[in-house]
């Protein structure tokens, strides 16, 4: 089906709800989904992902284009944020400005939202309303419930949609963890009810759907953590995702539990340890030494709570490794251990960590040695679980790559239950009998470039990449009013290795060939920058080619006098 570039233009019956994800299915993260309903729409999440060896050089956030919207903006209902990870609220400032509609979400959310929505000087145009987790309420059309689930944030929520006679489980990121260590339980007795109610559609997380039996649960990571704590004599330094507030209580506590005082690096860990203050949580978080401080506690006393998990250059773990961090060296004998996974795409970063602290004599932990991480989302178990409490009739895998959403699929099939495959830009109707695609928008990402979002696609990022990859020569051409060459073409190398060849000596060659393709050109080529151009850079081509064993991308200056 032809992707069209209007949401409006696509022939949808209003009294039918519908479905359209424009970020997060068929890849991690971005996640950005729309239901529409009675002529409305209402836009759950707002996420961002982070480049990887894909992205163009210089761009680090990317977020999904929802230009498809701009034709329905004024329809849109509001904007719901199941919670505070990056791929569900990460792109707020970024996108909210396309849209201007209420933000609905927990406390928790709210204050991340905020924190976000501030540093764009947003705060004071957004209407963000708090709502409270097991709540229900009306968006114009929209009948709202917010249920709460387990995962590695606190109040994650998924949302009950109920328009007219079809009900729509939209599960947000959740996992069945029974002892969350922070953050309400999961509510086995609603979602056994809402079962009972029937479950038309669920829309739901699929990362996990290839990983058999359970995630584990949060209180097992602890046991293992303050294991692996408890043994060490000297420093322990502990990285982790800064929004995982039950790894941060369990920090805390093994702090306690291990005579240890913790100190922090790292902006977002500050912050995050405040939000979940601010909203009710580690209440029993001890307090903080500050770095300044550490020189007078012994090594064995100290416990570093540091960013970076996955080996972000920026990040303290990375500062730590290198020896340059300039609030703390580590020393032969430290500890450090990684209480994450490793995020696919990011192994060469951490490998090279891990490979510069075992230089430095200190030893490396991961989740590979002992089992100090769980994941937040639901294994197949507990999609089994789920799927025998809700019995939706139809499920439709979103959150994940194709081979995630098409195990979660056949999951599902496999009890019996319906499954719909999707991916960005489909829109489906859900009808009680059965979904049925309708139409396709356009959709893609957009890479966060300084302050402007720009298509991944767009020229200049391809450019980029290319002087990247092979770096630039200018050439200068004076040339006269008849076009001959005035005096020598003057080249210059950005970021081209030359090796043995001297680019002086080369020149005259230059100058003898561009003659020849002056000569060989029609007055009409010849008067036109642009084909003039066009013709030296295909022949200088060939030429680099010969000299140098590469092509490296050419800017040709014209000069006439
Ligand atoms: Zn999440
Ligand atoms: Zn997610």
């Amino acid at each position: 089906m032809k992707p069209i570039a209007n949401l409006s233009q696509i022939d949808i019956d209003p009294s039918v709800p519908c479905f359209v994800p424009l970020g997060g299915s068929g890849e991690i993260g971005m996640n950005f989904n729309l239901y529409g309903y009675q002529g409305q729409w209402l836009v759950v999440d707002m996420g961002i992902t982070f480049a990887d060896d894909t992205t163009p050089p210089g761009i680090d956030v990317i977020c999904p284009d929802i230009s498809c919207l701009r034709s329905v903006k004024d329809q849109v209902a509001g904007i719901v944020i199941t919670h505070a990870h990056e791929d569900h609220v990460g792109a707020i400032h970024y996108l909210w400005r396309q849209i201007q509609k209420p933000v609905y979400c927990t406390a928790f959310t709210a204050s991340v939202a905020r924190r976000k929505l501030g540093e764009a000087g947003l705060l004071d145009q957004v209407p963000l309303a708090e709502v409270l987790p097991g709540s229900t309420q009306a968006i114009g059309p929209f009948e709202l419930e917010w249920v709460t689930l387990t995962h590695s944030v606190p109040e994650a929520n998924a949302l009950l949609l109920t328009l007219g006679s079809v009900r729509i489980f939209h599960t947000g990121d959740w996992k069945l963890d029974p002892h969350p260590l922070e953050g309400a339980h999961y509510d086995d007795r609603r979602l056994m009810e809402l079962g009972e109610l029937g479950i038309d559609y669920l829309v739901g997380d699929s990362t996990n759907a290839t990983v058999d039996g359970w995630s584990g649960s949060e209180a097992e990571c602890h046991s293992a953590l303050l294991r692996v704590i408890a043994e060490q004599k000297h420093r322990v330094a502990v990285t982790c995702f800064s929004s995982n507030t039950a790894r941060l209580s369990a920090i805390g506590d093994i702090a306690h539990e291990t005579g240890r005082r913790i100190s922090v690096l790292g902006r977002s860990l500050y912050n995050y340890l405040q939000t979940a203050k601010a909203t009710g949580y580690l209440k029993n978080f001890p307090d903080l030494v500050p770095t300044e401080d550490l020189d007078y506690l012994p090594r064995s006393e100290q416990l570093i709570l540091a960013t970076g998990s996955q080996g972000e250059p920026r990040a303290a773990m990375a500062k730590l490794a290198k020896g340059e961090h300039p609030d703390l060296l580590l020393e032969p004998e430290d500890t450090v251990v990684f209480s994450s996974k490793v995020i696919p795409g990011n192994e060469k970063k951490l490998y090279r960590l891990y490979d510069l602290l075992a230089q430095k004599r200190i030893h490396v932990v991961t989740e590979q040695d002992a089992p100090i991480h769980v994941s937040g989302h639901p294994c197949r178990d507990e999609l089994r679980w789920m799927y025998r409490a809700l019995r939706p009739t139809h499920i439709i895998p979103v959150h994940g790559e194709a081979r995630h959403m098409i195990a979660h699929a056949e999951l599902a099939e496999s009890l019996g239950l319906g499954a719909t495959q999707v991916t960005n830009g489909d829109v489906l109707s859900l009808s009680v009998q059965a979904p049925k695609q309708v139409g396709r928008v356009q959709t893609g990402r957009l890479g966060l470039s300084g302050s402007s979002l720009v298509p991944l696609s767009d020229r200049a990022l391809s450019e980029r990449r290319a002087l990247a990859d092979g770096g630039l020569i200018t050439v200068t051409l004076v040339l006269d009013k008849k076009c001959r060459l005035v005096s020598e073409p003057q080249m210059q190398c950005v970021g081209v290795p030359t090796g043995e060849v001297e680019l002086d000596s080369v020149t005259a060659d230059l100058a003898l060939a561009i003659e020849d393709i002056l000569s060989e050109q029609s007055s009409r080529v010849l008067q036109s920058d642009e084909l003039l151009r066009e013709a030296l850079q295909r022949e200088f081509g060939h030429m680099l080619r010969q000299w140098l064993g590469i092509k490296p991308r050419q800017l040709i200056q014209l000069v006439r006098i």
